[in-house]
């Protein structure tokens, strides 16, 4: 079952899908996974289990992004500031039925502006889930294949991406996120959200879409290693992107 598991923990949701019917694995999908083995399932699935939603493991050590994001912050990151977006957005739940039950991607989708728990905590933990898949120590330097020819027709170049998607990181006032998205018209599109906002919240901000790429650029990212220098943190991120993981997003999402 771990290794099971761990192979699962590997897949986006639509090879997961796959696999888990050609091996009647018997999860329940919906409304809610109850059992207890199936915990890991379900926070690879973006689903709650009985106890709500869960912090998803972050898949490497703490210090192993050194020297570009150091290990105290990951630890901080992960284990106090993701940690508390996950219960205070269970505890949103408990108090708003409609959210309860619903995927983390759907709660980020239904969610209004006078559900402003939701909106932060919601957003707080698909944020995190997704910016801990986005970055991994020793990943390929730079995309390629469907992703790479779409990144050049949209920018130009993969330099001129990296500039624009910079741009939106440093010029994000106070706390927020720079994103890659793929909106209605099947496009890249770069943005960038204020607080925990995201592209998903499509009543909520100017530029929806699936995000395949994002960047949080909260001073608890990176202010122990960088203080106010925002600009090296944006830099020192492109020494950690995940490429694998993005292309496998942006794979997904022009299949929808
Ligand atoms: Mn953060």
């Amino acid at each position: 079952m771990f290794t099971l598991l761990a192979n699962l923990a590997r897949m986006n949701k639509r090879e997961f899908l796959k696999t888990a019917s050609a091996l009647s694995v018997g999860v329940v999908l919906s409304p809610v996974i109850s059992c207890a083995n199936n915990k890991a399932v379900a926070s690879v699935l973006g689903l709650p289990t009985e106890d709500g939603f869960t912090l998803p493991a972050l898949g490497f050590d703490f210090k192993a992004l050194e020297p570009h994001i150091d290990g105290m912050t990951m630890e901080i990151h992960h284990g106090k500031h993701h940690a508390a977006y996950v219960a205070n957005l269970n505890k949103a739940i408990a108090t708003l039925p409609a959210y309860a039950g619903k995927s983390i991607e759907q709660v980020c989708e239904m969610v209004t502006a006078t559900d402003g728990a939701i909106r932060n905590n919601g957003g707080g933990h698909y944020n995190h889930s997704k910016f801990w898949k986005w970055i991994t120590p020793g990943g390929a330097k730079a995309p390629s294949g469907d992703l790479l020819i779409a990144i050049e027709r949209n920018f130009g170049n993969l330099d001129e991406f990296k500039k624009a998607f910079g741009e939106a990181a440093k010029t994000r006032f106070g706390s927020g996120w720079a994103w890659l998205s793929i909106n209605a018209k099947q496009q890249l599109e770069i943005s960038s959200t204020p607080n925990q906002d995201n592209p998903l919240m499509k009543s909520l901000v100017d530029k929806p879409g699936t995000p395949i790429l994002g960047l949080d650029v909260w001073e608890h990212a990176y202010y122990l290693n960088y203080q106010n220098k925002r600009p090296d943190y944006i830099t020192a991120f492109w020494n950690v992107v995940n490429w694998d993981v993005v292309s496998a997003d942006y794979a997904a999402a022009m299949k929808k």
